[in-house]
């Protein structure tokens, strides 16, 4: 199921089966779960960098919808 932003535009899910970060690439904004791992979201809510770092050595992967 696709997410919208509040800008109104797509929101892309990744996730690594308990973890999930959700993002928009028009105005940057994303959501993180953790499944009660509050640590996580507030790590990659401190620092956005992160996220896309995951996601580019695969250790986030897309989500399918
Ligand atoms: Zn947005």
């Amino acid at each position: 199921m696709a997410k919208k932003c509040k800008c109104g535009k797509k929101k892309y899910g990744y996730g690594d089966g308990m973890h999930e970060v959700w993002i928009c690439y028009s105005c940057g904004g994303f959501d993180g779960k953790a499944n009660g791992d509050e640590i996580f979201v507030q790590t990659i809510m401190s620092n956005p960098a992160m996220v896309l770092a995951l996601i580019e050595t695969k250790q986030l992967v897309p989500i399918r919808d």
